[in-house]
């Protein structure tokens, strides 16, 4: 039996030998530590320096699944693809590539720390990003992880509990990377579960919607609200890193549940949110003189956004989160509202335009599809006047386009449709050729 087997193999000296035994590795004797293995000879491995091998095997393989940021794009490059996806919000897109860049040249770093070749240990810097719906917060973060090839996470604040109350744990938006990770095949007991989990410990995680777990602002003293302040303490801890139980199965956490056991402490964290009404604060703070509101000499108020480069840490502990998750939040960046022209742009810009999507449907079907470009103001006027930034480009060009998608397939020896502004104004037919 190969139980038998090992344990002749690894059977320890019996008393009648002479020469003391000691682990080959460490020096200690059999007294000194728990159990002693005997290798070739007189070689002997004690099992403090067997389970060593072990962490350092394990590294080794974490370090090859990170190989493939070792290769890490400069902020450059990653401000470049940004562009490719993200239209507008210059100043965010280029503070993030560096973030981001810096993020993971710290983790390499530390890892150089544990083989000695650094002495200074970098700090996690996780990201605050401020800006209205349909800006692109989500999508930032997301084609960040994408071009980076790391798995990703995105949840929402709201739908967060602290532990024991009804909705979703905070566990579950690291299940969710770790799924990710897994491409969806999660199987904790597979044999490949420890890379998964190194995998998903450099995993990037949006969390959408953290300025509604805000404490009230106004009369903080009466009505704070417990339960939002209990979401942001049970956030801080896995942002700021943890071992974190996660429930494998997910659902809540119980005793009896199979937990994954996850590191998040080289977990960016993203966090993102509308923040409506910390314009006023940082105006408060600042004096509408010094902010530059100067309507009243002619010039233009200044946006939200602009206010909010601005912000500074105590604004947001004054707009209700608590103190220690904004200073686990140390790089705070304000994305735009996105102008009309930026909304025209990324209709037909991105490399995965929604304009593109609908004429690769077309295409499928070999007919080209063509937007006017009155069309194309139609769709933005009617966009803008949502109030939910490009969020709203597709539910507009969904309504348009549904009577073609139905219509145009069915059309014979047609191999032309083109979308005039009359077609979204006054509902009439596509012209077809
Ligand atoms: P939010 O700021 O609310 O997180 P999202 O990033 O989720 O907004 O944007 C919603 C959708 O709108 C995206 O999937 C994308 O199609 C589009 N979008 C938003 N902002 C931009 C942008 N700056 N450039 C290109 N597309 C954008």
């Amino acid at each position: 039996m190969a139980g038998n087997k090992r344990t002749d193999r690894f059977s320890e000296r019996t008393p009648r030998d002479r020469t003391p035994i000691v682990c080959s590795f460490c020096g200690k004797s059999r007294t000194e530590v728990e159990k002693m293995f005997k290798g070739r000879g007189d070689n002997y491995i004690c099992d403090r320096c067997l389970t060593d091998s072990m962490e350092i095997l394990k590294d080794e393989r974490k370090s090859k699944i990170k190989s493939g940021i070792r290769e890490l794009p400069k902020p450059k490059d990653l401000k470049t693809y940004l562009d490719q996806y993200v239209i507008g919000q210059e100043h965010a897109k280029k503070a993030i590539a560096v973030a981001v860049y810096n993020h993971y040249k710290r983790i390499m770093n530390n890892r150089n720390e544990i083989t000695g070749t650094s002495d200074v240990e970098l700090e996690k810097s996780n990201i605050l990003l401020m800006g209205p719906t349909g800006s692109g917060k989500t999508l930032i973060a997301k084609t960040m992880a994408k071009f980076l090839d790391v798995p990703f996470a995105i949840a929402d604040a709201t739908t967060l509990t602290e532990a024991g109350y009804v909705g979703d744990d905070v566990e579950n938006v690291l299940l969710r990377l770790i799924q990710n990770a897994a491409d969806g095949d999660l199987d904790p007991e597979s044999q490949n579960i420890d890379e998964i989990i190194a995998r998903a410990e450099i995993g990037i995680v949006y969390i959408d919607e953290v300025d509604k777990i805000a404490r009230k602002s106004e009369n903080m003293s009466i009505t704070r609200d417990v339960s939002g302040e209990g979401v942001q303490q049970a956030l801080l801890k896995i942002i700021e890193g943890t071992i974190s139980g996660v429930p494998a199965f997910g659902g809540r956490k119980h005793p009896q549940q199979r937990q994954i056991y996850l590191d998040t402490s080289n977990i960016l964290f993203i966090v993102g949110g509308a923040f409506v009404g910390l314009e006023d604060i940082v105006k408060s703070r600042v004096g509408t003189k010094e902010i530059g509101f100067k309507a009243a000499e002619g010039g233009k108020p200044k946006e939200a956004s602009e206010i909010l480069k601005d912000v500074i840490p105590h604004d947001l502990v004054k707009y209700g989160l608590i103190p220690e998750l904004v200073g686990r939040l140390p790089i705070n960046l304000a994305l735009c509202e996105l102008t009309p022209a930026e909304l025209r742009r990324i209709l037909i810009e991105p490399k995965n335009s929604i304009i593109r999507q609908y004429q690769k449907l077309m295409e499928m079907e070999e007919i080209e599809l063509v937007f006017t470009d009155e069309a194309l103001d139609e769709i933005v006027h009617k966009t803008s006047e949502r109030k939910t930034g490009a969020r709203g480009l597709r539910a507009v060009i969904e309504g348009i386009m549904l009577d073609v998608m139905y219509n145009v397939p069915s059309m014979k020896n047609v191999k032309k449709c083109v979308i005039s502004k009359e077609v979204i104004t006054e509902g009439k037919e596509p012209m077809t050729a």
